[in-house]
């Protein structure tokens, strides 16, 4: 029994499962998603979704989704790059899709009795499983999933307290600089890579880095204006 299991009801009056939200892991590698043919006996089973569940008390939904697609695919969090959060929010209650790419190839396999089998799906197959009714929303907005971010930062420009807030639920799309393409997410995850010295992190930003998105903080006023 984890903190986050049981039934709660949202603001529009659905009976959701978590207390705390769920969440769940879009894994894509640009041709094939990774799903999960859910077992007959779980809610709205013998319908196609993501690995997902319950959130716990204390966790992101990153933590929540890379433990769930540990838990049901054998999924290890070393081998994802998670790239950005589609919220669902019902008001009261919330699920949230975490989009991410492979960082290798990952063969998962159906570890526990949720799952009838976890494989990888060509994108263009999707529309024709039977999906489970919160992925089956969700999915038209998950097509277009954009690069990873990679926040390139000079010395002290973020706090410790701002770099956890950063790295637990990442930027909302609204405070990302102009021209970083965030696809229909709400939110955009981020690797942060601290530089010794301004010079050498304008260095970096302009180099840039293939297949990521490069965002340049120089000091705390720009980092301060990536949280909300
Ligand atoms: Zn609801």
């Amino acid at each position: 029994m984890q903190s986050g299991d049981g039934w709660t009801i949202c603001d529009a009056g659905h009976r959701h499962w978590g207390l705390y939200g769920a969440a769940g892991l879009l894994l894509t590698d640009g041709d094939r998603v990774l799903l999960q043919h859910r077992a007959p006996w779980t809610h709205e089973g013998d319908t196609w979704g993501i690995p997902g569940g319950a959130r716990d008390a204390h966790e992101t939904a990153v933590q929540a989704a890379l433990r769930e697609a540990s838990e049901e695919a054998g999924l290890s969090a070393e081998d994802i790059e998670p790239l950005g959060l589609f919220i669902a929010d019902h008001g009261g209650w919330s699920y949230t899709t975490v989009a991410a790419r492979p960082r290798r190839p990952i063969q998962p396999k159906a570890i526990n009795a949720e799952s009838v089998t976890i494989e990888w799906v060509p994108i263009a197959e999707v529309p024709e499983l039977a999906l489970h009714n919160g992925f089956a929303q969700a999915w038209p907005h998950l097509q277009d999933i954009p690069e990873p971010v990679l926040l390139v930062v000079g010395p002290d420009a973020l706090s410790a307290e701002l770099t956890a807030a950063l790295e637990g639920d990442g930027i909302a799309v609204a405070q990302l600089p102009e021209g970083v393409g965030f696809g229909s997410l709400h939110r955009l995850l981020v690797q942060i890579r601290e530089a010794p010295d301004s010079a050498s992190a304008a260095k970096l930003a302009a180099d840039g880095s293939a297949g990521w998105q490069t965002v340049l903080v120089l000091d705390q006023s720009q980092a301060s204006q990536l949280h909300s």
